[in-house]
């Protein structure tokens, strides 16, 4: 683990310290963060212009690489959503706008393999910093199904 704070502030070298940093600001919730999922773009990199807001009820990624275009959770919707153009851009406090995202899920208690709650972490790939970014409760009965959408 590398997790390192630095005043308010969580930085990590990996992913991996994302969902350590969950399961660390969770350990006294009687609901704790069971499973996790990096997103990694079909072309191999890792890291993401994201946008959405919990107002606009949408988040979507763009690969630094390749340019492809995912909206989160797409596919969960009777109505597929689509790409939109009017969303605000995240930003990291160093202004940084590209980001490893790593979903987190805790399931319902008493059926480890569901998400109760689902939470958004990202990780600037400049300065390190990283954070959850949104939160939901999505009440999927399959956490692997879920975050497969991401
Ligand atoms: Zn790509
Ligand atoms: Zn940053």
């Amino acid at each position: 683990m590398s997790l390192r704070k630095d005043g308010n502030y969580w930085y990590g070298t990996s992913a991996e310290d994302v969902w350590d940093y969950f399961v660390m600001i969770k350990r006294d919730s009687p609901e704790p963060p069971k499973h996790w999922r990096q997103v990694v773009c079909p072309c191999g990199n890792a890291a993401f212009v994201v946008e959405g807001g919990e107002d606009e009820g949408q988040y979507q990624r763009t690969c630094t690489a390749c340019d492809a275009q995912t909206v989160l959770f797409a596919e969960e919707w009777s109505e597929r959503k689509e790409w939109r153009n009017d969303l605000p851009e995240l930003e990291c406090i160093c202004w940084g706008s590209e980001f490893e995202v790593v979903g987190v899920t805790a399931p319902f208690m008493g059926d480890t393999d569901s998400a109760k709650w689902f939470y958004l972490g990202l990780r600037c790939v400049h300065c390190r910093c990283l954070g959850c970014y949104a939160d939901w409760i999505p009440r999927y009965n399959d956490a692997q199904t879920y975050l497969a959408m991401l």
